[in-house]
């Protein structure tokens, strides 16, 4: 019964009006140029809904969620120095937490194996009260919550490959050992969270997993830490779901970050995250956070659907562990036994 592989997109992405700034409508242009040429890569395209007001309340306060809308609805402002919201703001950020909570339903309904939430304003800087880095609400953490709250899930993994720490979701599941947040990111580089000794609280203590890198970290690095961490730590938590908070600004062409990854690592990362899905029959979506060149992006993005779509393959479990690779294992194998190499 699974069928084509699904695409969630919502026109209100256009709107969101943040005037001469990186994160702009010509991304979502760019993308879509990319894919139509492509023949979207065998994706279905759907139109996302805007997220039930519960279902976002369960991750951001009313007050927040008021807050937003009274700025848009007012015709817009600066929230921070650098995060913008226009007239249709408000919509768009509906939308695109709506587009990420309907892929979570068509995957768990199997009706796809794999799926791609494409929206603006990204969402992984969003903290519960606060909008931040571009971001008016989280839509990867309340896809998650939603899988965690109406349908019943038990485990949920969110991989962030964006080259920014996605600080929001680290905090809104920090004491959660029912998400297991794994981030690789540029440090120093904005937001400035997310060291590697930031390991969860409470009861999730072990399921926040940073993975801070270099600036000018490549295709090996970021590749070395998805299979060699990333995946074992997924083949022990074994999460009946799998998001990716997909970022596109570790590309190596990415005016804001610093980092080197090619459209080929970006594929390798996705296949990798698509076999552990595949193993662990959990499927396995992807929501469009940051990546601010048009052509890295759209490439990129590309790069991601042909991967998930190719017959799965195992990653690289065995290859040579790089230093940075070792040192994370050693950290999280006290929470994580399986992962020691001793
Ligand atoms: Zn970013």
């Amino acid at each position: 019964m699974a069928s084509a592989p699904l695409w969630l997109e919502h026109p209100s992405s256009l709107r969101h009006d943040t005037g001469a700034h990186p994160e702009r409508a010509a991304r979502m242009l760019a993308i879509e140029r990319e894919l139509s040429a492509r023949g979207w890569l065998g994706f279905e395209r759907l139109t996302s809904p805007a997220v039930a007001r519960a279902t976002l309340e369960a991750v951001h306060t009313a007050r927040y969620i008021n807050g937003i809308e009274e700025v848009s609805v007012g015709g817009g402002g600066h929230l921070d120095l650098d995060t913008v919201v226009s007239e249709d703001s408000f919509e768009a950020a509906l939308h695109a937490a709506g587009g990420a909570v309907q892929m979570v339903d068509l995957l768990l309904d199997r009706a796809t194996p794999y799926a791609f939430s494409a929206h603006r304003p990204p969402g992984h800087h969003a903290l519960r009260s606060r909008a931040m880095g571009f971001c008016l609400f989280n839509s990867v953490a309340v896809a998650a919550q939603h899988a965690l709250d109406a349908r019943g899930l038990e485990r949920v993994m969110i991989l962030d490959w964006d080259v920014h720490h996605g600080n929001g979701t680290n905090d809104i599941f920090h004491d959660s050992d029912r998400v297991l947040f794994v981030s690789i990111h540029q440090s120093p580089l904005y937001p400035g969270t997310g060291p590697a000794g930031d390991v969860g609280s409470g009861l999730g203590q072990g399921f926040t997993v940073n993975l801070p890198v270099a600036p000018g970290s490549g295709d090996s690095v970021f590749c070395s830490l998805v299979d060699r961490v990333a995946v074992p730590l997924a083949q022990s938590f074994a999460p009946q779901l799998v998001l990716i908070s997909a970022g596109y600004d570790a590309h190596r062409d990415d005016p804001l970050g610093e980092c080197a990854v090619s459209e080929a690592g970006f594929a390798r990362m996705a296949r990798s995250m698509r076999w552990v899905g595949e193993t662990l029959e959990a499927p396995v979506g992807c929501v469009l956070e940051g990546g601010y060149s048009l052509d890295g992006l759209a490439s990129s993005v590309a790069a991601t659907l042909a991967a998930l779509g190719e017959p799965v393959a195992e990653p690289d479990l065995d290859g040579d562990a790089s230093p940075l690779v070792l040192a994370a294992r050693e950290r999280l194998a006290h929470w994580w036994p399986e992962l020691s190499l001793r």
